[in-house]
Formats: C-alpha cells, structure tokens, sequence
C-alpha cells in the first residue's frame, strides 16, 4: 500500500506568505494530481507556537512563519482538500526543530496501521522540511519516492537542492521526475 505525503503546502510557504519557497505555488498542481491516485494521502502543517527556536525573534534562522491558528498556517486554498485524508501538524514543540513530519507526530504509527510500505513526497521545501521527512520515512522503514516536480528548495545556498536530492539518493530515496522522463 502507498500513501501520499505533501508537506507543508501552507499559505505562508507561498507567494505572498511570511517564508514564501521560489516557485512554491508551482507545486500544487502536481500534489493535486498526485493525490487523486493515492490510496492515502497525508498533508502535514507547520504548526508552530507564537515563541518557536526556527523563529529569528527566538535565536532561529527563519522570519516567524506558520504560527497556529493564523490564516498563514492553513493549508494553501488550491490544495485539493476533498483529496487529503489525514492533516498531520508538526513543529509545535518551541524546543525543537520541527522541519520532519514525523518529529513528535503519530504519522508512522499512523501509516503502519493502514498496511503502508511505500510513501510518495512532495511539498515544501525540498531542502528542508521534505529532505527531512524523507529521510525519516527511510530511518522508519518505508520505501520512499520524492517526485521532483512536486517540490521546489528555499536554496539560501546555491545548489542546496542538488545538495538534498544526493543525500535523498544516498540515502535510498528514489527521486523521480515526471517532466524530464518525457
Ligand atoms: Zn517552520
């Protein structure tokens, strides 16, 4: 059994939002679709508390983003909502770092109990919060696929995103990309 993992599709992580990923909205589309053939899909949130470390106010590298409650958090309004069956938040604990869905969440458990051996990843960003829930799902024992054309990078570094796909691969991940197979 398969699922679908979109991370942090949230209005924040988009065009016009308080940490907006270049080109975030771009990958919307390819989610929605995604989802429509997935047996499972779950949709994480950053969720974080008004005083959380990531936060440069709190010592952290990020503007405050994503903070409960706030029309910022929710997810964005052309994600297809009727697709998702699970929303996940993370990131709520103001000690910790936050950026994988499965930090301080029931998501493994979660797939484990619905028979999932296989996850599909995409969202936002790749080279933070979907690196690093990839790489967990992989720590947790699933197969993992991250669909390229389904993510875009923050890229503070030039290259952070070749950077995280070759971790991505060394670690197992198969990394597929719909637009350049033709
Ligand atoms: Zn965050």
């Amino acid at each position: 059994m398969d699922a679908l993992i979109i991370v942090d599709v949230q209005n924040d992580f988009c065009a016009g939002g308080a940490l907006p990923v270049p080109e975030g909205d771009l990958v919307i589309e390819a989610l929605n679709r995604l989802a429509r053939e997935a047996e499972l899909v779950i949709a994480t949130r950053d969720w974080h508390p008004p005083d959380h470390r990531s936060f440069a106010a709190h010592g952290g590298p990020w503007p405050a983003h994503c903070v409960q409650g706030t029309p910022g958090a929710e997810l964005h309004p052309r994600l297809d909502r009727a697709a998702i069956d699970v929303v996940v938040d993370k990131g709520q604990d103001p000690e910790a770092e936050g950026y994988s869905g499965f930090e301080g969440t029931d998501l493994a458990p979660l797939l484990r109990e619905r028979g999932v051996t296989r996850v599909h990843v995409g969202g936002l960003a790749l080279d933070y919060c979907v690196k690093h829930t990839a790489l967990d799902a992989r720590r947790a024992g699933f197969d993992v696929v991250l669909h390229r054309d389904a993510t875009r990078a923050v890229n503070v570094r030039p290259g952070d995103d070749e950077r995280a796909l070759a971790e991505l691969r060394a670690a197992g991940v198969e990394v597929v990309d719909v637009a350049r197979r033709g």
